[in-house]
C-alpha cells in the first residue's frame, strides 16, 4: 500500500472543503471497497478525509412523505428500520441480499452507491483494463467475463455495477443529495448518477472531482408488492448474475430495475407503459451479451416472468 496521510472532518462541508485542498485526496467511510483497492495499489490516494463523524448518520421523515438517507447510514440500519422495511420492502430486501452482515454493518449508504465493478481484471494489475488505467485496453473482452454485463457495455468496458441497494434506489427513483468543495448542493436523479462507460470508462458517475454524497432521499412510498430477486452462484456472499427489483401494484404498470448485467441498474421508464409482456421481452432487447454471458438475457427474463406472474396472483 502506498503512504497516505489522513484527517478527521466533522462536518460535510469541512470534509469537501479538505478534499477540494489536496490533489489525489479521498473521502474515505466504511472502507469495505477502497482498503481492498489500496492495498492492490489500484486506488492510491495521497491522502484520506474519513467522514465518519460529519453527522450524516440518520435516517429522517421528509415533508413530501418519503425518506431522507444520511450518506453515512450503515447498509444493516437502513434495512432494518421500520419505515423502510414497511413502506420500502424493496430497498430492505435488496440491501440484506448484499455482501455479508460483517460488511453491511460497516458499509454505507453513499459509498454503497460509489463502489467500483468486480470485473476480475480490474482487480489484476498484471491485466490491461481500461477503467483501471485509460488507454490500456480490456482483458475481459475476450477473456473470462461469464459475469459481465450484457447492456449499455461499450467497445472499451464491458463491466457491470455490482450493488444490489443502487437497483432498489433505481426502481423507487431516488436523488443523490450532494456538496461540491465551494459549498453548493445539488441532488442527482439516481438515473443521471452511474454513467455509461462509452470511451471514458474509468469515470463511473455524475460526482464532480471532491464532490460528496450526503443523503438520498426516496420519494413517497409506491403501492404494489415490492420484489427484490438475486440470481447468484451460491446463495449467500456472492455478487448477482442477474438481479431483478421490482413494484408490481395490483393493477397496473410495474416498474422494474435489473442489476447484475449492465454498468449501472438498468431501468427503461419507456416499457413500463406496456404491458407485462412487453416488459419482459423489452428490457434487454438491445443486449450484446459476450457467447458466455448470453445466458443472463434469458435468465433475467425468466425471473422477471416468475415475479410478475406471483405478485400478479
Ligand atoms: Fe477493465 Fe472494464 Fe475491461 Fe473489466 S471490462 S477489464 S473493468 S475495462
Amino acid at each position: 500500500m502506498k503512504a497516505f496521510t489522513y484527517e478527521r472532518a466533522t462536518t460535510p462541508a469541512e470534509a469537501a472543503a479538505a478534499i477540494a485542498r489536496k490533489p489525489g485526496a479521498k473521502f474515505i467511510a466504511g472502507g469495505t471497497n477502497l482498503l481492498d483497492l489500496m492495498k492492490l495499489e489500484i486506488e492510491t490516494p495521497t491522502h484520506l478525509v474519513d467522514v465518519n463523524r460529519v453527522g450524516l448518520d440518520q435516517i429522517e421523515e421528509t415533508a413530501q412523505g418519503g425518506l431522507r438517507v444520511g450518506a453515512l447510514v450503515r447498509n444493516t440500519d437502513l434495512a432494518a428500520h421500520p419505515r423502510v422495511r414497511r413502506d420500502y420492502g424493496v430497498l430492505t430486501r435488496a440491501l440484506v441480499a448484499g455482501a455479508s452482515g460483517q460488511l453491511r454493518n460497516k458499509a454505507t449508504t453513499g459509498g454503497n452507491l460509489l463502489q467500483r465493478t468486480r470485473c476480475p481484471y480490474f482487480y489484476d494489475t498484471a491485466k490491461p483494463c481500461n477503467k483501471r488505467k485509460p488507454g490500456s485496453g480490456c482483458a475481459a473482452i475476450g477473456g473470462f467475463n461469464r459475469g459481465l454485463a450484457v447492456i449499455g457495455t461499450s467497445d472499451t468496458c464491458i463491466a457491470q455495477h455490482p450493488s444490489d441497494m443502487a437497483v432498489a434506489m433505481r426502481v423507487l427513483d431516488a436523488g443523490v443529495e450532494t456538496v461540491k468543495g465551494d459549498g453548493t448542493t445539488r441532488t442527482i436523479p439516481i438515473a443521471d448518477f452511474h454513467t455509461l462507460p462509452g470511451n471514458t470508462p474509468n469515470i463511473e458517475s455524475a460526482l464532480e472531482a471532491g464532490e460528496m454524497i450526503t443523503a438520498v432521499t426516496l420519494p413517497p412510498p409506491v403501492a404494489g408488492a415490492h420484489v427484490y430477486q438475486k440470481v447468484r452462484d451460491r446463495s449467500s456472499y456472492a455478487f448477482a448474475l442477474v438481479s431483478v427489483a421490482a413494484i408490481v401494484p395490483a393493477n397496473g404498470p410495474a416498474r422494474v430495475a435489473l442489476g447484475g448485467v449492465a454498468p449501472k441498474p438498468w431501468r427503461v421508464e419507456a416499457l413500463e407503459q406496456g404491458d407485462d409482456a412487453a416488459l419482459t421481452r423489452g428490457l434487454l432487447a438491445d443486449a450484446r451479451p459476450t457467447t458466455q454471458n448470453a445466458f443472463k438475457v434469458p435468465l433475467a427474463e425468466r425471473t422477471l416472468s416468475h415475479i410478475l406472474a406471483e405478485a400478479r396472483g
